[in-house]
Formats: structure tokens, sequence, C-alpha cells
């Protein structure tokens, strides 16, 4: 079904990224984080950008970790375009992320564990396949450590409903009411 690509991407360069991409969401966890991790890498596995969900502690509803890893590696790179590189998330992207992602030209996306809520690359809808869209990516492969992404992310929400941090940590949305 998928269609043959065009580069080779080899499987331990996969979960390299992605072991990257879950130390950047455990990090996301201790400060009371959903825990998402990415990272942006060439394709011969250079980390140029990191990036970790900071919805609350930025209190900014676009800082997903896609979000500020693409931002940080546009900067560095001193370009808006990421031809040919690859982004590495622990979650797969949301609509935002995505569509981030395609604006940025990049090459290939991988995520670790789908998200069925908010997920564009598959589950909820699949952005990469929108007919007449200006650019697609050339690999768009979900499962990468699907087992670690997707432990991390219902252990935490599991302490969290828990944990006596709940007022505190509170959810993404709960940052929505102030006062
Ligand atoms: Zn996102």
């Amino acid at each position: 079904m998928a269609a043959p690509h065009p580069f080779c991407f080899p499987a331990p360069l996969k979960t390299s990224l992605m072991r990257e991409a879950l130390s950047e969401a455990a990090k996301a966890a201790l400060e009371g984080e959903v825990p998402a991790g990415a990272v942006v890498a060439r394709l011969d596995g250079t980390i140029v950008a990191r990036g970790r969900n900071r919805v609350i502690s930025l209190s900014d509803p676009t800082a997903h970790a896609e979000i500020l890893a693409i931002r940080e590696a546009s900067s560095l790179e001193r370009n808006y375009r990421l031809d040919g590189l690859v982004l590495a998330s622990t979650l797969e992207p949301c609509a935002m992320c995505l569509s981030a992602s395609l604006h940025a030209r990049l090459k290939a996306v991988l995520y670790g564990a789908p998200e069925p809520k908010w997920g564009a690359a598959g589950s909820l809808l699949d952005l990469n396949s929108v007919r007449g869209m200006n650019h697609r990516l050339e690999l768009l492969e979900g499962g990468i450590l699907l087992d670690e992404c997707s432990d991390l992310i219902k252990s935490f929400f599991r302490e969290k409903r828990r944990g006596p941090g709940n007022a505190r940590r509170g959810f993404p949305c709960g940052t929505l009411k102030r006062g």
C-alpha cells in the first residue's frame, strides 16, 4: 500500500532519533507538561534541534514539541525551509504540527504512539494524503518505539489521576481558565 521510498532511512536511525525524542518527552513530564518530545535531524542522524511540550509553562497553545523543534531548527539553519530534514516525535503530530512540517518542507516525519483524538497522520485525519497539497512528506511512519512512547504517556496520565499534584499541574486546557 505504501509507496516506495526514494531514500534509505535505516531502522536503527529511526529508533535512535526516537530515543532522543523520548528523552525530551521525559523532561516535559518532569515539568508537569503532557510528555511529548521531538527532534529535527539530518538524514545521517545528526540532531539539529530539540523540542518538548511546553504549552503550560509558556502559556502558549502552539508550544507543542514539534513546533518548538521546527522553530529552533529553522532559526539555527537560518532558513524557513528545512528541506531534507527529518522530524521524529513521540506522539502522532496534530494538524498544526503536521501542517508546520509540510510548510517547512521536511522530508520525513516519524512518530511513536498514535493519537486518536488529535492525530493528523492517519488517526483522525491524514493530512499528508490530501489531494492537491503543495508539498508531501516522502516518508510518514508511526509506531517507532511504540511501547516506550505509549507507556510514557499512559503512565503520566495514570499518575496524574492519582497524584497530589493534580490541581497544581493541571491539564493544558486548564490554562484557558484565568482568575
Ligand atoms: Zn501538535
